[in-house]
C-alpha cells in the first residue's frame, strides 16, 4: 500500500530540478488547514527521504514561517508556520530547497466555519447512540476487503472484520433519530491497517485517514452532516494513548523518544491511581503511564513536544473537518496527565462550547472526578476535560438490580450513597452515564436477561442526571452467555446485511419482547428529547426504604418522579415523606404507560418495576 500512495503522491509532486536529488516529500501533515484559529502556530510533519536537509520557503499573505525543526532521523522535517489573523484563506506554495534543487508543493488554508452550530458540543440535553462502525450494517459491500489490507472479511469470526461501514450509518439514520438519539459516537473511524482484529479500530496507523473498510474522509463528513441535518451529533472516538503497530511511523520512527520504552517495550501494570494517590512512588507513575497495553500498541511518548502539537492538531482537524459535536478519548488515565490538560485546553480554546468525554474506568468517585475540569484538584492539577464517564454508577445500579432483595438494608443503599458523593464533581451533569458499552457485558446480558430489570434500567439512564449512553442493539435486547469475548458483545445490528433473518430496522423477525424493548427506549427517548426538566432541572432523591427508591427531576414548571420499585412483592408507597416535592400535585401520569395515578396518599407499586410520573393536579 505504501507502494502505491508513494506512487500517487510522486504524481502530485513538481520537481524543477534534481541534481543529484534524492529527496522526495511523501506526506505533509495535517494535509490541509484553516484560517481563524486562536492558536496561530501550525506544525507541518513532513515524511520523505532524507528530507530534512531542504529548506521551506512561502510566499502567501498572512502566512510565514516560524521555525524549522529537524530530528534524529533525517526523513522527517517539522515545519511551524504562523497564520495570522490577516491570513488570506486560499491555496499557496511551499517552496523546499537544498541548493539548486526544489520541491514545490501547494498547501490549502480554507476559512474556519464560524456557524453557530459547527462543532457545538453535546450536552445533558442528548442521549448518545454509541455504534460499533463495522457491526452495525453494510452499506457498502464493495469496501468490505482490500487487496492491500490483511485482515479479509469473515463474518463467521467474532473478531473478524464483518463488512459494516459508514454507508450503513447513513442509510439507517432515520432509525437512529427514530428511536430518539440526538448524539451517536462512533467507535474509531481512523484506518487500522493491522493484520487482525482490526475492527474495533483502536490500533491507528494512519492519524488523517478514515479506513478504507469503513468509506472515505469525505464520507465521514457527509455522514455528519446527514446525522445534523436529522438533528444528531457526531461525537469521534480518538486514540491518543498509543498507535496500531502497523502505523507507518513504526517503519521509520522520527526519533528516539517517540515512543515510551522505545524498542524494550515494558506493559503497564494498571495502577491508574498513581495519578491521584498523594503517596505514589514515582517508579509506580512511570511505569503505569509508559507502559504499553500489549506489544501490537505501541505507547506514545506525549513529551516530545512535536508529537504532542501533532496530536493536538489531528484532534482539532478532525472537529473542523467534520464538524464534530464531540471527541471520546479511551485509555485517559494512561495518557501523560500534563500533556492531556494541554490537549484538552488547546481545543476547548478552540471551540468554548465543545464537549469531550474520556474514559477513567473506576468505580469510584474520587478518582473519576479527578480529571472533570473546574474545582480545586489537591495536588493543582488543571484539568480540561468537561466529561467523564460515570462508571460507578453503572456499576452500583447494576449491582442494586441484582442485589438481594431480602438483605437487611435493601438493594438500593450503595447507590443512594454513591450519588450523594456527587458534590466531587465541579459539573454532575455532564456526566455520561451509561448502561453498559463496547469493553462491558451487554446490560441484558448484565441483568441475566430479565426484562422487568431492564425496564427498570433503562427508565434509568432515561431519567438520571447526566448524558446518556446506550450501545447499539441494547434496544433490542442484544445479549451473549456471561463472560463471553469482546468480539462476540459486538454482535451484528439484525438487519444491517443482506439476507438477514431478523431486520431491527423495520422489525421484521423481532420477538415480542425485543418490540416491546425497542418501543420503550423510543418512547423514552423521544420523551426525553423534549423535556427540559430532564435535560437541565435538578434532581433530589430520598433515602430508599426497603427496596424502594425514589428520586426528582425538577425546575420551576415541572417535577418528574421516578420510582424504582426492586422487591419481588407488591409494595404499598406512602407518598407522604415527598411533600417537599409533590407540593400540590394530586396526580401522576407515567411517561411509558400513559396510565394515571394518585399519589394524595399512596402508590401500589407492582414487583420489579419503574414509574416515571409527570406530576400535575
Ligand atoms: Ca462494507
Amino acid at each position: 500500500m505504501r507502494l502505491v500512495r508513494l506512487a500517487i503522491i510522486a504524481c502530485l509532486l513538481t520537481i524543477s530540478a534534481a541534481p543529484g536529488g534524492t529527496q522526495e516529500i511523501e506526506r505533509i501533515e495535517p494535509p490541509s488547514w484553516w484560517t481563524g484559529f486562536e492558536h496561530r502556530e501550525l506544525q507541518l510533519m513532513l515524511h520523505g527521504n532524507n528530507i530534512s536537509l531542504l529548506t521551506p520557503d512561502i510566499d502567501h499573505a498572512g502566512v510565514s514561517i516560524s521555525r524549522v525543526v529537524r530530528v534524529e532521523n533525517p526523513n522527517y522535517l517539522f515545519v511551524y508556520m504562523d497564520i495570522g489573523p490577516d491570513a488570506e484563506p486560499g491555496t499557496f506554495e511551499i517552496i523546499f530547497s537544498e541548493g539548486n534543487y526544489t520541491i514545490t508543493r501547494s498547501y490549502e488554508l480554507r476559512p474556519r466555519n464560524s456557524g453557530p452550530n459547527h462543532a457545538r458540543g453535546f450536552t445533558s440535553a442528548d442521549a448518545i447512540y454509541l455504534i460499533m462502525p463495522d457491526r452495525f450494517a453494510n452499506g457498502d459491500p464493495n469496501n468490505d476487503e482490500f487487496y492491500f489490507l490483511d485482515d479479509k472479511l469473515d463474518r463467521d469470526d467474532p473478531y473478524g472484520r464483518h463488512g459494516g461501514d459508514l454507508q450503513g450509518i447513513e442509510d439507517n439514520l432515520d432509525y437512529s433519530a427514530g428511536m430518539g438519539f440526538t448524539s451517536v459516537w462512533l467507535n474509531p473511524v481512523q484506518e487500522a491497517a493491522m493484520p487482525v482484529a482490526s475492527y474495533h479500530g483502536y490500533a491507528t496507523t494512519d492519524h488523517y485517514t478514515v479506513d478504507p473498510r469503513l468509506g472515505t474522509n469525505e464520507q465521514l463528513r457527509e455522514l455528519a452532516a446527514e446525522m445534523k441535518a436529522r438533528g444528531i451529533g457526531m461525537i469521534m472516538d480518538q486514540v491518543v494513548n498509543h498507535i496500531g503497530s502497523g502505523h507507518w511511523w513504526m517503519d521509520d520512527l522520527p526519533a528516539s523518544d517517540w515512543l515510551n520504552f522505545q524498542g524494550d517495550p515494558v506493559m503497564t501494570p494498571h495502577r491508574r491511581t498513581t495519578n491521584m494517590d498523594p503517596y505514589a512512588s514515582n517508579h509506580d507513575t512511570i511505569l503505569h503511564a509508559d507502559g504499553w497495553f500489549v506489544e501490537s500498541l505501541p505507547d506514545l511518548n506525549q513529551r516530545n513536544p512535536l508529537l504532542a502539537d501533532y496530536l493536538v492538531q489531528n484532534s482539532i482537524w478532525w472537529v473542523e473537518y467534520a464538524g464534530l459535536q464531540g471527541i471520546r478519548v479511551g485509555s485517559w488515565p494512561y495518557l501523560e496527565k500534563h500533556f492531556m490538560s494541554d490537549w484538552a485546553r488547546r481545543i476547548m480554546q478552540e471551540y468554548p462550547d465543545f464537549n469531550v468525554v474520556g474514559e477513567e474506568w473506576s468505580e469510584l468517585p474520587a478518582v473519576t472526578s479527578y480529571w472533570q475540569r473546574g474545582g480545586n484538584k489537591h495536588d493543582g492539577y488543571m484539568s480540561f476535560l468537561p466529561s467523564v464517564f460515570d462508571f460507578p454508577v453503572q456499576a452500583a445500579f447494576t449491582r442494586a438490580l441484582k442485589g438481594d432483595p431480602d438483605s437487611f438494608s435493601g438493594v438500593w443503599t450503595s447507590l443512594y450513597e454513591l450519588v450523594g458523593m456527587d458534590f466531587l464533581y465541579p459539573e454532575p451533569m455532564s456526566l455520561v452515564i451509561f448502561p453498559d458499552n463496547h469493553e462491558m457485558d451487554r446490560i441484558y446480558a448484565q441483568l441475566e436477561e430479565n426484562f422487568d430489570l431492564y425496564r427498570m434500567a433503562m427508565v434509568y439512564y432515561a431519567t438520571m442526571r447526566g448524558i446518556p449512553q446506550f450501545f447499539y442493539g441494547d434496544e433490542i435486547l442484544a445479549s451473549h452467555p456471561r463472560a463471553s469475548s469482546h468480539g462476540e458483545l459486538r454482535s451484528d445490528f439484525p438487519g444491517g446485511w443482506e439476507g438477514d433473518a431478523v431486520n431491527a430496522f423495520n422489525g421484521e423477525g423481532l420477538t415480542e419482547q425485543q418490540r416491546n424493548a425497542q418501543q420503550l427506549v423510543s418512547r423514552l427517548l423521544n420523551w426525553r428529547k423534549n423535556n427540559q426538566t430532564i435535560h437541565h432541572g435538578k434532581f433530589m432523591h430520598f433515602a430508599p426504604i426497603r427496596n424502594v427508591y425514589v428520586y426528582f427531576r425538577y425546575d420551576a414548571d415541572n417535577t418528574v418522579m421516578v420510582i424504582l420499585n426492586r422487591d419481588e412483592d407488591t409494595v404499598v408507597l406512602d407518598t407522604g415523606r415527598f411533600a417537599e416535592r409533590i407540593g400540590d400535585a394530586t396526580h401522576g401520569t407515567d411517561v411509558v404507560s400513559g396510565k394515571r395515578f394518585s399519589i394524595e396518599d399512596s402508590l401500589v407499586l407492582e414487583p420489579r418495576s419503574a414509574l416515571l410520573l409527570e406530576l400535575g393536579e
